[in-house]
């Protein structure tokens, strides 16, 4: 039976990234040797940083002055490196769910953290729009895609300082705007790569302005200076990151991708709407996220819900359990989500409605 992976991440990949990077496994460019067993300074190596570099700025359209790294430690390091490196005095966090607030708790033990607004006090299920962002801010950080809430910011914002932000689950969904950040950053594990690498681009000359000493692991200027290979980077999730970006380019890029994600997300959400045992969390519409669509049982039908889990594992439906601080369901269609696997997963809410 065909699969269809709703996984919030590590998640689906495109099949192709898959078989190449499979491929090089075996053997890395017809050496005989595979990508697992070559040095990070082989030869061979460089290029794939390179082209892989190369690709971000192009995707992105990342102006000059901006490095992109390949790192370790996730998305999670970054929480501490963010203030480590840019936290002088105070900053500004806006705090959008789980992963927000982790960032903000790490920022607090450098400094001033003013949190400019919350949606904790209902789950997080919309994202805040009024509230000023104090203009004495050495930065704005904020969570552009809320992976567990279902929540994303489907624009850059205005910023009276500069911004930074968390892309996790959304880098790759939409074009942005690099100019308004310092950095941007997230685990590659989503849109990217396997888990493993963590991707950061940093405006270069917002770097050293801090007068803390930062221990030289943590400092994003020894990896600006040592092309990301200051220490072993990961060799195999960079490669694998290479060939999902020859991918998204050949596959008519972000702005592309955006497109498809929206349609996606449409054919579900209206599908949430209409069906009478579902509904979506997302509060204010404009929020709801492309990448990771919550919704729960209505009510009147939620002691349907295992039943419904069983039913579309059933037919074929991975991870689509919600996450366990928020319950219901969670479908994540990230880029490499074919449309028909989010008609399978429509055609059994229909399936499931007509028996109920
Ligand atoms: N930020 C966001 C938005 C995430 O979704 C996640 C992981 N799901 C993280 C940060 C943490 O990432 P990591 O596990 O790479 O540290």
């Amino acid at each position: 039976m065909k699969k269809h992976n709703f996984n919030a991440g590590p998640s689906i990949l495109p099949r192709e990234v898959i078989e190449k990077t499979a491929q090089a496994v075996l053997d890395f460019n017809g050496s005989g040797l595979s990508i697992m067993e070559i040095s990070h300074r082989a030869k061979d190596f460089q290029p794939v940083v390179d082209e892989a570099v190369a690709l971000f700025k192009e995707l992105l359209n990342i102006p000059e002055g901006y490095s992109v790294l390949f790192l370790g430690g996730g998305a999670s390091l970054e929480f501490c490196m963010i203030p480590y490196n840019f936290l002088e005095k105070k900053a500004a966090y806006l705090n959008t769910g789980v992963w927000a607030k982790k960032a903000m708790k790490e920022a607090k033990a450098f400094g001033e953290v003013v949190e400019v607004a919350s949606s904790a006090e209902a789950t997080y299920t919309y994202i805040p729009k009024d509230y000023t962002v104090p203009a004495d801010a050495d930065y704005f950080h904020v969570t552009t895609n809320n992976t567990i809430y279902g929540t994303e910011l489907h624009e850059d914002l205005d910023s009276p300082v500069p911004m930074i932000a968390d892309m996790s689950s959304d880098i790759f969904s939409r074009p942005i705007d690099v100019s308004k950040y310092i950095c941007i950053y997230g685990g590659a594990q989503k849109n990217l790569a396997p888990a493993g690498v963590t991707f950061v681009i940093v405006k270069n000359d917002a770097l050293g302005k801090v007068s803390r000493y930062i221990p030289t692991m943590l400092n994003y200027q020894t990896h600006v200076d040592g092309g990301s290979m200051f220490n072993t980077p990961p060799v195999l999730p960079i490669y694998a990151a290479l060939q999902t970006l020859r991918w998204i380019k050949a596959n008519g890029g972000v702005a592309e991708m955006q497109r498809r994600a929206k349609e996606k997300a449409d054919m579900l959400y209206a599908e949430i709407d209409r069906n009478k045992m579902f509904r979506g969390t997302v509060t204010d519409k404009a929020d709801r996220s492309y990448m990771n669509i919550c919704f729960v049982m209505n009510d009147e039908y939620k002691e349907l819900e295992a039943d419904f889990m069983k039913f579309a594992t059933e037919r074929g439906m991975v991870g689509i359990k919600g996450h366990r601080s928020v319950g219901g369901f969670r479908a994540s269609c990230y880029n490499a989500m074919p449309k028909e696997s989010v008609q399978a997963l429509i055609d059994c809410m229909q399936e499931f409605e007509k028996l109920h």
